[in-house]
Formats: C-alpha cells, sequence, structure tokens
C-alpha cells in the first residue's frame, strides 16, 4: 500500500459540498481534487477542466463503454462520473484524491474500494438547505425543487458512510474533515513498512 487513498465526500445538494471542499483544498495543498466529467451545462463563471469537464451525452456514454470511469451515476437531471486514470495515477504516487460525489457514486465505491474514506456533509437544518440552494441561484424553481426531494433522500444514506460532519460553519467542517484526514493518515494498514522501520532501528540499539 503506497499511503495514498481516496477520500469521497457526500451530502445533499445545498450541503455546501463545494464550499468546504474548496477551502480544504485551499489549506491542504497536498490533497489532489479529483475533477468529474459531467453532462451538465457550465454554470456562470464555472471552467472547463476545473470545476467539471463538461462533455456531451455521447461522449459520457463512450467513456463509460471504454471503462474509463471509476463510478458514474445519474444525479438529478444529469450523469456525472469520476475519470479513473487519474485517480489511479495519485494513488499510486500516495497521494490523497478528493472525490465530491453522490450517495450513487459513493456506494459503487465502496464495493470496490475498502481503503477509501467516506465522509457525509450534514447541513445544519433543512430551513438551511432549502435556503442555501435559493440563495445560490444558480437554479431554476424547478431543478431546486429536485434538489430538495433528493436532499431527503439522500440524507437516509448516512449510515454508509464511515464519519458525519455537520456543515454549520464552514470552518469548523472544514477542522472536522482535517482531523479526519490527520487520523486516517495514522491508520495502521496504511503503512505496510511500520513494523520493519521500527525494527530496524531496534536491531542499532
Ligand atoms: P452539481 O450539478 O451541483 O455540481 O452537482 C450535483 C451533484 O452531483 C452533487 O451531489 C455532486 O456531488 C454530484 N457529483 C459531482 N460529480 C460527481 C461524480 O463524478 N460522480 C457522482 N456520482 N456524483 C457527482
Amino acid at each position: 500500500m503506497s499511503g495514498g487513498f481516496l477520500l469521497v465526500l457526500s451530502g445533499p445538494s445545498g450541503s455546501g459540498k463545494g464550499t468546504v471542499s474548496q477551502a480544504i483544498m485551499k489549506e491542504n495543498k497536498e490533497i489532489i481534487f479529483s475533477t468529474s466529467v459531467t453532462t451538465r451545462t457550465p454554470r456562470p463563471g464555472e471552467v472547463n477542466g476545473e470545476n467539471y469537464f463538461f462533455v456531451s451525452k455521447t461522449k459520457f456514454e463512450q467513456m463509460v463503454e471504454k471503462d474509463e470511469l471509476l463510478e458514474h451515476a445519474f444525479v438529478h437531471t444529469n450523469y456525472y462520473g469520476t475519470p479513473k486514470q487519474f485517480v489511479f495515477d495519485q494513488i499510486e504516487k500516495g497521494e490523497i484524491v478528493l472525490l465530491e460525489i453522490d450517495v450513487q457514486g459513493a456506494l459503487q465505491i465502496k464495493k470496490k474500494y475498502k481503503e477509501a474514506v467516506f465522509i457525509f456533509l450534514i447541513p445544519p437544518t433543512m430551513e438551511e438547505l432549502r435556503n442555501r440552494l435559493v440563495k445560490r441561484d444558480t437554479e431554476s424553481e424547478e431543478e431546486i425543487n429536485t434538489r430538495f426531494k433528493n436532499a431527503f433522500r439522500e440524507l437516509d444514506f448516512v449510515g454508509e458512510y464511515d464519519y458525519f460532519v455537520i456543515n454549520d460553519k464552514v470552518s469548523q467542517a472544514v477542522i472536522d474533515i482535517e482531523n479526519i484526514i490527520a487520523a486516517e493518515k495514522l491508520r495502521v494498514k496504511r503503512h505496510k513498512d511500520i513494523k520493519s522501520e521500527v525494527l530496524k532501528e531496534k536491531e542499532k540499539i
């Protein structure tokens, strides 16, 4: 095992996943963000290759057929997926890779990668969740309603995750996630050489 691992962050639309993961990336340069592929149209200000790789439905289907995605799902009204090769390359290098994906995708990853770490971000209240969706002003009323309904369903899956973080204050949510990362880095199973290094030291005494 190289020490690198997948950090899967899920939570309903409006839980603040985007804001929290951006803050984590800003303060922890060693964490690599996995840019997803989506068939959704870009929102104002979103940059291709940064926020997402924006592709056509045909291109997305080709990627699925060629087995280029680690997981993929139909979320709200569009397809989303995680490019496989990039993630494998980073893990191989010993990096921590952050995947900001929905519950369906997280469950697919859970089946395949036992060493991944799963965090579920919970908004402080349902009212706050709706406020955040409305304030974001990027979706139509119909889309907001779809996302709000889906949020109810997604919350049922918190039991599938290793950790939950309540996103009342972004700064506290970031600290909670950094603490999880710090603990996960110290997991014995991620460091197969610990024992032999200690033994080598011991031999010198
Ligand atoms: P949004 O359209 O607001 O950027 O994202 C909508 C939902 O799709 C969010 O819950 C987000 O976490 C999820 N999502 C983004 N990228 C991926 C991905 O690669 N795979 C899956 N399964 N979900 C994703």
